[in-house]
């Protein structure tokens, strides 16, 4: 019986551990794979307070590193169901089960992915589902982002800082943004948009994206776009499919908090 489980180990869940095990709360995390999250899938960081430059994995360790001196214990396994027993909280997992008075779940969400060839491969070599953390990668470059909804266009905003050119590529002939958005991205000599246009591949040269294949809905054609970045910012999906039975989720699949953050 622990007074605190966390489930998910990215930097909320271990900065959620930091904190109860140095209030002295018997904590445990639970992650199923390495601690880090998608820090993990980060090469570089240059924008997190205190660290000019460091790289995803090390700042993972060293968090991870810092939770655990005062005292958080980190299991790996993967938790597939919770549910109330009384008081407690029981975190059942593929190895076991976990009992706790309560429970912090921080298991984050995955950004949607196009599912085209070239799109992993080059995952942190020119394919980005995070314009803040990698933009600054492209100064002067050309940059392709996917997606009509107010994430995609405002994203787009944020890359012409450093992009010489950003295509909006959608897949319909309008797009889902807000107006405001919409006006702003129209209005902006560095903004292209490429309508009724999905993109099919990112070809690379091993090292780093070259070029995308992109084709249009309405007549078939396919063209290749010379591009150094390509973001996709096709909406979001929050990882608390495993909690649906128990707890309350919104349409979107976020979990329904109270002011306190508790459900
Ligand atoms: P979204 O509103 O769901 O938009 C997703 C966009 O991606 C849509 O334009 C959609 O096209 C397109 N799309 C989806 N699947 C695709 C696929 N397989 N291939 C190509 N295109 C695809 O998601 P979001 O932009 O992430 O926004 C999520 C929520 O957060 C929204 O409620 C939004 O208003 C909010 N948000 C607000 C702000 C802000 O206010 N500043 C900023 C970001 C997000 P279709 O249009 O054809 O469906």
């Amino acid at each position: 019986m622990h007074d605190v489980i966390i489930v998910g180990g990215g930097p909320a869940g271990l900065t959620a551990g930091l904190y109860t095990s140095r209030a002295k709360l018997d904590s445990i995390l639970i992650d199923k794979g390495i601690p880090g999250g998608q820090l993990l899938n980060t090469e570089n960081i240059e924008d997190y307070p205190g660290f000019e430059s460091i790289t995803g994995m090390e700042l993972a360790k060293r968090m991870e590193d810092q939770a655990k001196k005062f005292g958080l214990i980190i299991e790996n396994d993967e938790a597939i169901q919770i549910r109330v027993e009384g008081k407690e909280k029981v975190v059942k997992c593929i190895n076991g089960e976990y009992r706790g008075k309560a429970v912090i779940v921080a298991t984050g969400g995955s950004p949607n992915k196009l599912n085209i060839p070239g799109e992993k491969e080059f995952a942190g070599k020119g394919v980005s589902y995070c314009a803040i953390c990698d933009g600054a990668f492209f100064k002067d470059e050309d940059i392709a982002v996917v997606g009509g909804g107010d994430a995609a266009v405002e994203e787009a905003l944020f890359l012409t800082k450093f992009g010489k050119k950003v295509y909006i590529i959608h897949r319909r002939d309008r797009l889902r943004a807000s107006k405001f958005l919409q006006e702003r991205a129209f209005s902006h000599e560095k903004i292209e948009v490429i309508w009724n246009s999905v993109v099919k591949e990112v070809k690379g040269n091993g090292r780093k994206v070259i070029s995308i294949i992109i084709k249009n809905v309405l007549d078939n054609r396919e063209i290749e776009l010379k591009v150094d970045g390509i973001f996709i910012f096709i909406g979001f999906t929050p990882n608390s499919k495993i909690f649906k039975d128990d707890i309350k989720l919104d349409s979107n699949g976020y979990i329904i908090t109270d002011g306190n953050m508790e459900t």
